[in-house]
């Protein structure tokens, strides 16, 4: 198996992954979505809150406000299956107290933990007018997105099969094909007498090129074990961390099989 970056940022990674399996690809995308551990916050004191939003809601909006969660920042916290995970001095405190009139935002979330605060300053909380009072006291712990998408690391985690566009010489150039495609991949040139494949990444496969040849000159299709892999966060942690993290978890659920099976599967 071959693996190649396309392209990487703090809050995308596009690789090309060659030589794999669908279920071996799937199973680190179901594992980098649902078992790669973040923080969130899960307990909410509400003390005071004179503004017009209801306690759910703003509970609501505080635990999906993205929290900084790399690596280094969850070393060392209770994961849900350790005991005293469910304490609510167990996990990060944060506290807010603001005056109306202003909108709260995230930088006004104080944590107890300077490693773990509000991924972007600039998320609106809640709109407070003039008087208007907001206590509140949160704890913010380590979870799992299989529990709640506040703790999904992933926003985007997905992968197609690496495309492939064909052309039957047999027949005449059909120049209609390339203004068909609406993701640009695909340009004709008259002068060459030939269609150029531009980015054959962009193509999604959508098969509008194919339906727009009379005479089947453009084929479209895909190699089964080639895929191209895209993973994108909030911000909370590196695409690149979410990856290793789930190819870790796969790796341990593989050696429990393993040894599950060894045992003759009675436990
Ligand atoms: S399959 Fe769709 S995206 Fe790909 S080249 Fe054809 S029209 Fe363009």
């Amino acid at each position: 198996m071959e693996i190649e970056v396309k392209s990487q940022s703090d809050n995308e990674i596009v690789f090309i992954v060659r030589d794999a399996e669908v279920p071996f690809i799937n199973a680190i995308r179901r594992c980098a979505m649902v078992n790669v551990p973040k923080i969130a916050i899960e307990d909410v004191n509400i003390i005071r809150n004179d503004s017009a939003m209801f306690n759910e809601v703003l509970a609501h909006r505080l635990g999906l406000t993205p929290l900084v969660s790399d690596l280094d920042a969850i070393e060392g916290l209770p994961l849900p299956e350790d005991d005293g995970w469910d304490d609510f001095n167990s996990g990060i405190l944060f506290s807010l107290n603001e005056i109306g009139p202003k909108v709260v935002y995230s930088k006004d979330l104080i944590s107890s933990d300077s490693k773990i605060k509000p991924v972007y300053d600039t998320i609106p909380l809640v709109k407070l007018k003039e008087d208007e009072e907001i206590i509140i006291e949160a704890s913010a712990k380590v979870g799992y997105g299989k529990e709640h998408a506040k703790w999904m690391p992933t926003t985007v985690c997905a992968y197609k099969q690496y495309p492939e566009i064909t052309f039957n010489d047999a027949v005449e150039i059909d120049y209609d094909c390339a203004s068909a495609c609406p993701r640009g991949v695909l340009k004709s040139d008259r002068r060459s007498k030939k269609i150029k494949i531009l980015d054959i990444e962009n193509c999604t496969m959508c098969k509008s090129c194919v339906r727009a040849s009379s005479n089947g000159y453009i084929n479209v299709g895909f190699h089964e074990n080639d895929f191209i892999f895209r993973i994108e966060t909030d911000g909370a942690m590196p695409p690149k961390e979410v990856l290793l993290k789930a190819c870790d978890v796969l790796g341990e659920k593989a050696d429990k099989f393993i040894k599950f099976s060894e045992e003759g599967g009675s436990k």
